[in-house]
């Protein structure tokens, strides 16, 4: 009688005899499925870009001329003081009071007024980048201390600068990389006249 019993575990052996493949199944796809997304996930991780994106400037004027380029070691003549020198700055010939933007985010370190360069700003940025506004009209918008955006009014270009008296409106920027001038039209989409 007893060998005729249908037992607990008779019934279990028959059931999986019947279904267990479509466990194996489930458990051979939940598996699959986890190698795939580790394999397909884990190199971007790896290779995740840092701070790699090149550094782009926001144009300091709109609607501006070259006026003059950047020369280190070839000099350049300068009209006002009738003399030939190096030109370590970008000069963008604007209407008077054309607004200047700073280019990237960052920290004015400096408000300054001397006679020849006129009233400049000076922004500290990161990626030890400076940037100098001059000539502009005195009247800045922006202090020692202030944060800036990239894009913010700093101030208005103007003819400030008296070793570039002859150039009328406009601004005098230069790039300082860990202080020393570079063509800013390394970070510019810019062309000399
Ligand atoms: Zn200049």
């Amino acid at each position: 009688m007893n060998n005729n019993r249908i037992t607990a575990k008779d019934k279990l052996v028959a059931f999986l005899k019947k279904y267990g493949y479509i466990f194996a199944l489930a458990i051979l796809t939940i598996v699959m499925t986890i190698i795939i997304s580790v394999s397909v996930t884990k190199p971007q991780d790896i290779n995740e870009p840092v701070d790699n994106e090149p550094v782009s400037f926001y144009m300091p004027v709109v609607n501006a001329t070259i006026e003059k380029g950047f020369s280190d070691t070839e000099l350049k003549f300068n009209e006002t003081l009738n003399q030939w020198e190096a030109h370590k700055a970008v000069d963008f010939k604007v209407a008077d009071k054309t607004e200047v933007y700073a280019v990237l985010d960052g920290k004015v370190i400096d408000v300054q007024t001397n006679y020849l360069k006129g009233t400049t700003v000076i922004i500290e940025h990161s990626n030890n980048i400076k940037t100098v506004y001059s000539s502009l009209a005195e009247d800045v918008s922006v202090k020692k201390g202030d944060t800036v955006k990239r894009g913010a009014l700093i101030g208005k270009a103007s003819n400030t600068a008296n070793s570039e008296l002859k150039t009328g409106a406009h601004l005098h920027f230069e790039v300082l990389e860990n202080d020393v001038a570079v063509d800013p039209a390394n970070y510019l989409n810019i062309e000399e006249k």
